[in-house]
């Protein structure tokens, strides 16, 4: 969410009618065998450097981990590169320096899929660090860092990863991922947000540079904006990433096959169907992900589980290609009786299933539930008045079945330690999960920490009546809505520690961090306990 949603939400949510806008250039989406014909370039020439948009690596697994970058040496104008495919050369090294390389090979990049590369390596040591680098033609990518998972049933004395959503580039500088960059660090888990969609919006730091996007063109440009930011850079280089996205990677709050504008079904869902597909694809293209995520159509599948030994199992979620709609028209409201209904749900019933069943065969001490709305209810007025009982209905407490569903599985198979970590709202929040958040004496069982923007926008004026609302949600352990940043977190076997970081200001290129807030949940003893 940013400032002018959040204020949009607070009032009556209006629809808006002028659903065609952009429709036209929707149409320009289908790329497969766009280019049947193209010629390998193995030793091209360039003018600029391609690799403007820096390196990335992630998804670790014990023997493997892949590597990603994209060439483009004119990175706001569709990546600049010629119509044809190119040999891109790549190693992996036990040095900074890349001087003790221990596998190479070279990949073809296609304008099918915008230059970008995705390379899976495999064959590597665990729970070691590597260096990488690409070359194509004379041309050399900056080196970065990655790390390869534990051993499957090695058991590690600590896991040290930060999570992290929501960069919106028109509210400020990523001066979180700077400090972000020099953690001592095993992974990042990024939890949606990564891009805006919105046109350029004055008064901010910086601007977006083109208007609302909807097109593959569009969406790869506001990539490239992105992840033109060096400290964005940095934080890519410095560690590898397990991505998923939330609704700005499409649409602000869009739901399945639902857009926002949600007017007049059948076309609608069809229009936005291209415009998802687009939104899609170019996910795919600037994220660490391994190839058999290319989505089909305008499909893809990006819930997944990373094991690191038996200390923690990430179980990463995506619930907003499944969603049922948003019930009561969506916004900050009270409940109509839609939000109770028994066939709400945020992840679709395959993916429902496959948390639980995951969740029953996991062995790690802790399982993480990367995933990206406020899981823990919050009620915003919970005063006894006509126009109290007030929820943000976007959220898992606009669906209350799915999260029953969800918080009474756990509490009846006892899995160890589930902890769910969480993005979207702007603002660091602890909640004991319970099955039944309006009984303060039902038993706790599972722990979410809510991790505060990289950027975008909570607004200072909301604040105030947040926690005005505080004593009202006994089960909300914290909550700090005025700073941007990051969550750092030490798992042991005996405990997890969450450290909130925040950084003094995202208006200027650089800042200051500090911890702002940390906690504690003991390994077998659901709920946080601060420091
Ligand atoms: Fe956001
Ligand atoms: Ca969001």
């Amino acid at each position: 969410m940013n400032r002018i949603e959040f204020e949009r939400l607070l009032l009556t949510r209006m629809k808006r009618r002028n659903l065609l806008v952009g429709a036209g250039s929707l149409l320009g989406t289908t790329v497969i065998s766009q280019f049947p014909n193209q010629r390998l370039l193995a030793n091209p020439r360039f003018s600029n450097n391609p690799f403007t948009l820096g390196v990335a690596s992630g998804d670790p697994l014990p023997d493997s981990v892949v590597l990603w970058t994209r060439l483009a040496p004119s990175p706001l104008n569709g990546g600049g590169m010629p119509p044809e495919n190119y040999s891109v050369r790549w190693q992996i090294a036990l040095d900074e320096k890349m001087q003790r390389v221990v596998q190479k090979g070279s990949v073809i990049a296609t304008p099918e899929f915008g230059h970008s590369v995705h390379v899976d390596v495999k064959a590597l040591q665990p729970g070691r660090t590597y260096w990488y680098q690409f070359k194509v033609g004379n041309e050399i990518s900056p080196i970065g860092r990655t790390r390869t998972a534990p051993a499957i049933a090695s058991q590690p004395k600590e896991l040290n990863f930060a999570f992290a959503s929501c960069s919106d580039w028109q509210n400020g500088y990523f001066t979180a991922y700077a400090n972000m960059a020099k953690e001592n660090l095993d992974l990042v888990a990024f939890l949606g947000d990564y891009i805006y969609e919105y046109g350029p919006l004055p008064g901010g730091p910086r601007q977006h540079n083109t208007p609302e996007i909807t097109s593959l063109n569009d969406y790869r440009n506001r990539y490239a904006l992105y992840k033109g930011d060096p400290n964005l850079q940095a934080a890519h280089a410095a560690f590898p990433w397990i991505v998923t996205w939330d609704d700005h990677e499409v649409e602000n709050n869009y739901a399945n096959d639902i857009s926002e504008l949600d007017t007049e079904p059948d076309q609608a869902r069809k229009i936005f169907l291209l415009r998802r597909a687009a939104a899609y694809q170019a996910y795919y293209e600037h994220m660490p992900l391994r190839p058999p995520y290319i989505p089909r159509g305008s499909n893809m599948l990006l819930y997944r589980r990373l094991s690191f030994g038996n200390l923690a199992q990430f179980h990463v979620l995506d619930t907003r290609q499944y969603r049922t709609d948003q019930p009561c028209e969506d916004g900050i409201k009270q409940r109509c009786p839609e939000a109770l209904a028994e066939s709400a749900t945020l992840m679709g019933g395959k993916q429902e299933r496959w948390l639980f069943e995951g969740l029953d065969r996991s062995k790690a001490t802790w399982n993480v539930i990367a995933q990206q709305t406020m899981m823990g209810q919050y009620n915003f007025d919970p005063r006894s008045t006509p126009t109290s009982n007030v929820f943000n209905l976007d959220q898992w407490d606009g669906y209350v079945a799915a999260r029953r569903r969800l918080l009474s599985h756990i509490a009846q198979f006892k899995p160890n330690n589930p902890v769910v970590i969480t993005g979207d709202i702007h603002s660091s929040w602890v909640h004991d999960l319970k099955v039944d958040f309006n009984q303060p004496n039902s038993p706790t069982v599972a722990t979410e920490f809510v991790g505060t923007s990289i950027s975008s926008d909570f607004p200072p004026s909301s604040i105030p009546s947040v926690q005005a609302a505080l004593p009202g949600n006994p089960h909300t352990k914290y909550f700090d809505g005025a700073k941007r940043g990051y969550v750092r977190c030490k798992l042991t076997p005996d405990r997890w520690q969450t450290d909130f970081r925040v950084v003094d200001s995202v208006s200027m290129p650089m800042s200051a961090i500090r911890t702002a807030a940390s906690f504690v949940v003991e390994n077998g003893r659901p709920g946080a306990k601060p420091m």
